[in-house]
């Protein structure tokens, strides 16, 4: 068996959604389960698509997923380059063997006619196709036409009859009548690959044994697959695997302003629960389980699991596998991903460290992502708080003035402000007010706090501090 090797192969757009990134995840897992090696590609030969700078985020982005990538632009490999732009002499060598071999051809219609034949197909309501008009041109009538300086591109010659099938790990047989296949470009008169073409020589060239990508390739690959046939190469599975849509049913997308990778990571998601969460969109594991770590995940991964039906990005269930890992992490990390916010929506320079690492250390369990801090922690930063309809119901059961004044008592006692005095003084309410439970806790919570749930109610009250405590029980 052919060592398995797959490819996440970007345009350089700058911008990695999470459907893409989820393409990524797939590969890699195909890769390690199968002690594999996974490559990256550029695929660049769209140049009025292209971002200076993308190559290093798409770098960044995978690193930061813990994605290793074993061949690629910045990493040795004995099947480079890995940029497309690079191998432009590779992809005319190959088309020129297909015109050799009776398999393309060139084709020389200026952008007038083509644009007469779509007007045409659009008159009469059928799909545009080109109609090989040069697919019989005499070799004299083509070097004419060289001669004079004519453009042309390299045409796929696709049989007329027939139909063409193929398996996909995932969808299954795909089939295809030969004669909807459009003799399409393959080297267009700029001397760039489309895209077409450019998969299957890299694809094979390089030695890829999967293919994991979108489903909008599905159709298309009868065509890829007529190449390898030309060429005479072993084909790669193929993994086909249906679009993550946005919560609106569309596709995701940086015009619907959805998320990518990079907003997630900024707003204090953490890439181990991205990936976690990614995977499971649209995968499923044999057993219940839904919190992998990347090696459990190696372990496991099958992609004959993977579900034909398109996923909706759900900000919600990330939220909760998030939730899980915040948890986990230790103070500094924690730190990292609150503290930049934190600082950004408040005014922090009469906080010591201290205290803000304490404050972001009783709402761990409390967030789901890391700039949530700010929404959480808004209490500590404002004189007034208001209530709402809820709270204020409750604060107008009987007793509750009492068990204040009470508790406001006991706070202006308090000589030493720590944790422990001040869960001295709910105590010392309970006894004298003569209140448990609920009827203790929640007066002194919604008084102080505004709220009715929140963090440890003696450290709230110790971060709040003794004035705006006092403030808030006047
Ligand atoms: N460059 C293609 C895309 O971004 C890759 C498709 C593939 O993986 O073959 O859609």
């Amino acid at each position: 068996m052919n060592k398995v090797r797959t490819r996440y192969a970007p345009s350089p757009t700058g911008f990695m959604h999470v459907g893409n990134l989820r393409t990524a995840i797939f590969e890699y897992l195909v890769a390690k389960h199968n002690n594999g090696e996974f490559i990256l590609r550029i695929e660049d030969t769209d140049q009025t698509r292209k971002v200076e700078g993308a190559v290093d985020f798409i770098y960044n982005t995978l690193k930061l997923c813990n994605i290793n990538i074993d061949e690629g632009p910045n990493n040795k490999g004995k099947y480079g380059p890995y940029i497309q732009s690079e191998r432009l002499p590779i992809y005319k060598e190959y088309a020129e063997k297909l015109v050799q071999m009776g398999k393309a051809y060139y084709c020389f219609c200026t952008e007038e006619r083509l644009e007469e034949l779509r007007k045409e197909a659009e008159k009469n309501k059928v799909a545009f196709m080109y109609d090989g008009h040069c697919k019989n041109l005499s070799k004299d009538e083509i070097e004419e036409k060289i001669k004079n300086g004519e453009k042309y591109v390299i045409r796929q010659k696709m049989p007329k009859e027939g139909i063409s099938v193929y398996n996909d790990l995932v969808y299954g047989e795909i089939k295809v009548e030969n004669k909807l296949l459009e003799d399409q470009i393959l080297l267009k008169s700029d001397g760039y690959p489309t895209y077409n073409f450019a998969n299957v020589i890299d694809d094979h060239l390089m030695g890829i044994t999967h293919v994991i990508r979108g489903n909008e390739y599905i159709m298309a690959t009868p065509k890829y697959n007529l190449l390898y046939e030309a060429f005479g190469w072993e084909k790669p599975t193929y993994i086909h695997v249906s679009m993550v849509l946005g919560e609106d049913g569309q596709k995701l997308s940086k015009r619907n302003g959805d998320a990518s990778f990079m907003d997630l990571y900024n707003e204090g998601y953490l890439p181990e629960a991205i990936v976690n969460y990614l995977v499971m969109l649209g995968w499923s594991p044999e057993t219940n389980d839904e919190i992998f770590s990347m090696d459990e995940l190696i372990k496991i991964f099958d992609p004959s699991r993977i579900s034909k039906s398109p996923s909706v990005f759900d900000i919600k269930k990330l939220n909760w596998v998030n939730a899980h890992y915040i948890k986990k992490l230790d103070i500094e990390s924690l730190l990292n991903i609150t503290v930049p916010h934190l600082k950004e929506a408040y005014d922090l320079s009469d906080k010591t460290e201290e205290w803000i690492k304490k404050l972001v250390s009783i709402y761990q369990d409390h967030i789901s992502y890391g700039k949530e801090i700010v929404e959480v922690t808004d209490l500590f930063f404002k004189e007034k708080i208001e209530l709402n309809d809820e709270c204020k119901e409750f604060m107008s059961a009987e007793g509750t003035n009492n068990t204040l004044k009470v508790f406001e008592k006991e706070i202006e006692n308090i000589k030493e402000w720590t944790v422990e005095n001040i869960n001295d003084a709910i105590m010392l309410t309970k006894e004298k007010a003569s209140v448990k439970g609920k009827m203790l806790y929640m007066p002194i919570r919604i008084k102080t706090t505004g709220q009715m749930h929140g963090p440890e109610l003696p450290d709230t009250i110790f971060l709040l501090g003794k004035e705006l405590v006092l403030n808030r029980l006047k």
